[in-house]
């Protein structure tokens, strides 16, 4: 059983402000720990579970905040971006049983993290077919173009609930719930135990149903919080200006959905 674990920050437990996920801040150390301690546990949980191989990609900012050495040895980690359309996806094909995400976090636009977002902080809204597209949403889509289910999901209640929505047969360990600016959080290393005991469950059932039916079309509307993003990325191939901050994409293949994001997000 190979299984890839997709890791990003902002939906750890307590993290709360963006000093404290930005790499060379003072205040990160203790939430690159944080982040470090959940991803551990969701690799021995799968390793529990029967997991022979483990990928993890390092999915936030730099791509360069996990302490390697910690995660158990089967562990392959992959840092930094390759510019591969995957992004926080790298490496992932057909040969892979589960996708894990943890540390996930609420869509731009969505309230229930003081640090929801998707992709960059320059895009205030990015909406799928209508409906605001977290960053887990778009990851699932990926792993539906190569049918590899998604098995589990940790991060804020507020994702969590948005997964639920989409598929209830994906379980979720919500970690954190934000209220305004303000977060109320696990301890951390309750946190971790119910990553790594969640995993190791999930990963014993059967997942035939944890995967995504891909649309038939998308249409990608990016809202940007400056016209000049708008502007210049509306050159996208294909891509039209809406109004002065908004750009809209369509197409019935998402990987084109992806390498549009690629450029213009
Ligand atoms: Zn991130």
């Amino acid at each position: 059983m190979k299984i890839f674990i997709s890791a990003d920050i902002e939906g750890i437990a307590g993290i709360s402000h963006w000093d404290e996920a930005s790499l060379h801040k003072p205040d990160f150390s203790i939430f690159q720990e944080q982040m470090t301690a959940e991803v551990t546990a969701a690799c021995e949980g799968a390793l529990e579970a029967g997991a022979t191989e483990i990928w993890v990609k390092d999915g936030h900012g730099t791509g360069r905040n996990l302490l390697a050495s910690r995660l158990p040895p089967p562990t392959r980690l992959i840092r930094g971006w390759s510019g591969h359309p995957y992004q926080m996806l790298q490496e992932l094909d057909e040969t892979f049983s589960a996708v894990v995400m943890i540390g996930y976090h609420a869509a731009a636009g969505a309230a229930g993290n003081p640090l929801s977002h998707a992709l960059t902080k320059g895009l205030a809204e990015l909406r799928i077919n209508g409906r605001h597209a977290s960053e887990f949403l778009l990851n699932a889509y990926t792993a539906a173009l190569l049918k590899v289910p998604v098995a589990l999901v940790s991060g804020d209640q507020a994702l969590c609930d948005d997964v639920v929505a989409v598929n209830p047969s994906i379980q979720t360990v919500p970690v954190k719930a934000g209220v305004g600016d303000s977060t109320v959080s696990l301890h951390p290393g309750e946190a971790v135990r119910r990553i790594r005991e969640q995993i190791a469950h999930a990963l014993r059932t059967d997942l035939t149903s944890c995967g995504l039916d891909l649309p038939e079309h998308f249409r990608v509307e990016l809202r940007y919080k400056e016209h000049t993003d708008a502007y210049r990325n509306a050159f996208y191939p294909g891509a039209k200006l809406k109004d002065a901050c908004i750009i809209v994409f369509e197409t019935p293949d998402y990987f084109e959905v992806l390498r549009f994001l690629l450029f213009t997000a």
